[in-house]
Parts: C-alpha cells; sequence; structure tokens
C-alpha cells in the first residue's frame, strides 16, 4: 500500500497541467516519496488527456483515469476513490485555485488525530455571486448538521482510507461527506488554505449549484438522524396533524348538537385536511419503517478497533470439556 494517494478530478484544465504536476511533486516529496498522483480525467475535450498520458510515460507513480464522458465532479471523485491505494488519501481541485504547497498543513493537521480535515479557503478568490450563497449554504448545513465546518463544500482534503472505505458517495453526495463521516464517529476537523484566483481556463459551477445542495442537505439530513427511525420524523409530524383535525372537528361537532350546520365552514374543510394528510404522513413513517428493516445493513455501526489475544486462534487452547 502507497502511503499517499492524491485523487485531482479535472475537466478542461489543459493549461494548469504542468504547474499543477511540478508544484505536486514538490510538495509531496518534502513529506514521502511513497506517494501516487490519480487524475481522474472527467470527459475533457481539450487535450487534458494527451497531457496527462505525456506525464505518465515519464513518472511511474502517476495513473490517469480517463472517464467516457463529463460525468462530473462527484463521479470523477468516486473514481479515483476506487482506485486509490493510499493509506491517507488528499483530493485537490486541479486548476491551481488550492495550492498544492498547503498539503502539509493538511497533513500536519491530520496527525493530530483527526481522520477527515477539510480545506478552509480564507480569504476566498472567488466572485461576491459564488461566495455569499456558499456562505448562507455553509451556515444552514453546520446548524442542520451539527458539524461545524465553514467550508464544507471546499474540494481541498484529506482523508484517512477508513473514511473513503465506509462512506458511500453517489449524486453530488461528495459535498457532505463530513457530514457522513462525523455521523459514524469519525474526527472531522478543518484548517484554513490559501486559495488563489483561478488562473487559466473557466470555473465549471455558477451559483445555482447550491439550488440542488439543499435537497442533498434534506437528504443527509433523513439519512444520519433518522436512518434507523423514519417513523419518528413522519409519525410525530403526522400525529399532530392528525390531532389538530380531531380537535377541530370535535369543537365543530359540538356545537352540530346545538343546531350549528358545519357543512360549509371552511374549517371543517382544514379540518378534514389535517385529518388526512396526518393519517398519510403516519403511513411514509410506516412504509419507511419497512424499508429500512429489510434494507438494513450490517455495517450500521463503526468498529475504531478490536483488542484480543494473538493466542485465541491457536487450536492447543481449545477449553476442556468437563466430564462429570
Ligand atoms: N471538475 C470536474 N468535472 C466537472 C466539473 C469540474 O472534474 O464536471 C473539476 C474541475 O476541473 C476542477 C474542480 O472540479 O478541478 C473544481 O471545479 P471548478 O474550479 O470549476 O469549481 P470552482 O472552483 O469554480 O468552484
Ligand atoms: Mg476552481
Amino acid at each position: 500500500m502507497k502511503k499517499v494517494s492524491v485523487i485531482i478530478p479535472l475537466y478542461n484544465e489543459k493549461d494548469s497541467l504542468p504547474l499543477l504536476y511540478e508544484e505536486l511533486g514538490q510538495a509531496l516529496e518534502s513529506y514521502t516519496s511513497d506517494y501516487e498522483l490519480i487524475f481522474v480525467d472527467d470527459g475533457s475535450t481539450d487535450g487534458s488527456f494527451q497531457v496527462l498520458r505525456d506525464f505518465q510515460t515519464r513518472d511511474a507513480r502517476i495513473r490517469v483515469v480517463r472517464l467516457r464522458r463529463n460525468f462530473g465532479k462527484s463521479a470523477a471523485l468516486s473514481a479515483g476513490f476506487r482506485l486509490a491505494d493510499g493509506a491517507v488519501i488528499v483530493t485537490i481541485d486541479a486548476d491551481l485555485q488550492d495550492r498544492p504547497s498547503e498539503i502539509p498543513k493538511l497533513f500536519r493537521k491530520l496527525e493530530e488525530g483527526f481522520d477527515l480535515v477539510s480545506g478552509w479557503k480564507k480569504p476566498r478568490r472567488d466572485p461576491l455571486r459564488k461566495r455569499i450563497p456558499s456562505l448562507i449554504f455553509n451556515r444552514v448545513t453546520a446548524l442542520l448538521t451539527g458539524v461545524p465546518l465553514h467550508d464544507i463544500n471546499c474540494g481541498f482534503k484529506i482523508y484517512r482510507r477508513e473514511v473513503i472505505e465506509e462512506i458511500k458517495v453517489y449524486g453530488e453526495m461528495y459535498r457532505y461527506i463530513p457530514v457522513l463521516a462525523s455521523y459514524r464517529g469519525f474526527v472531522v476537523g478543518e484548517v484554513p488554505v490559501e486559495h488563489g484566483p483561478r488562473r487559466f481556463g473557466k470555473s465549471k459551477f455558477g451559483a445555482t449549484r447550491f439550488i440542488g445542495g439543499f435537497f442533498d442537505l434534506m437528504t443527509v439530513i433523513m439519512l444520519t438522524r433518522y436512518n434507523k427511525k423514519p417513523l419518528h420524523v413522519f409519525g410525530v409530524l403526522g400525529a399532530s396533524l392528525f390531532m389538530s383535525g380531531l380537535v377541530i372537528e370535535a369543537y365543530l361537532s359540538i356545537g352540530w348538537f346545538f343546531q350549528r350546520w358545519i357543512g360549509d365552514r371552511p374549517l371543517f374543510i382544514l379540518g378534514v385536511l389535517l385529518l388526512v394528510v396526518g393519517v398519510q404522513f403516519i403511513s411514509f413513517g410506516l412504509i419507511g419503517e419497512m424499508i429500512a428493516y429489510s434494507t438494513r445493513r450490517d455495517e450500521d455501526y463503526s468498529v475504531r478497533e478490536t483488542v484480543e489475544s494473538d493466542l485465541r486462534s491457536a487450536a492447543e487452547i481449545r477449553v476442556p470439556l468437563v466430564r462429570r
């Protein structure tokens, strides 16, 4: 096993690659020579792959994965994680906005006892239209998940291998790896990193990336907090709606006994609506429970280590059978 794997997802970053390669080499050499660089070409059309292949013929520590078309950064990262051999895995953007010279800083933080350290771009060299949505996004995420990172979306991170082996990433979910990791008991931290303006090419993401992000956030919250008890969310919600409906209808019924016609009252309709929606929510919760039960994996927990004697496996110390 290699000591360190660096995963670099890239899409049309031809001009950044030579400098990136050189700077990565310098930054890693100061730490170890036992590393690999995994470039994941996410369907580039600008000749990035040819540049990478050229590096590869000269340096055996380089591995290049070429996706058949542009699948998106998340897919590119997954492809890289699958290949990575290292005990420690670094991810870094290819556009030189993340500085390879900051990698040792991530290593130092990891060695303080963290399992995952996220970069925190500070100050961030992106246009305001990107910084403001990002700020809101990070605040809301920190608040709702309880994982207090300032820049959860940062592409510059370092992981212990165990983290990657345990966490499944799909869709745009890579943003939430820290949340999923923290939920499984991994120690998550962050460290401020230098951030540069984009030097070559152009950004692949606009501010719209955050819209889908909030839906992913809902998914993550369901998956972490309520994964094993969907009925707890839907049940509480459904029961309170149902009870409010019941109270409304009871109140109207009492009036009806005193000759008050209730068929045309808006409150009547509201009460019925609450009853129906309440029952629906409870049913969702029950279906959720059935799905959770039938798809339950054995690894609903995460083991840090197991301590036991080596002698256990030796056949000689079999416990003698006691005969009376
Ligand atoms: N990227 C990718 N596939 C995509 C879009 C982006 O591999 O479909 C890579 C991109 O080449 C870069 C990193 O993801 O290395 C971050 O993208 P970008 O710099 O465009 O994002 P920004 O820094 O503007 O948020
Ligand atoms: Mg960038």
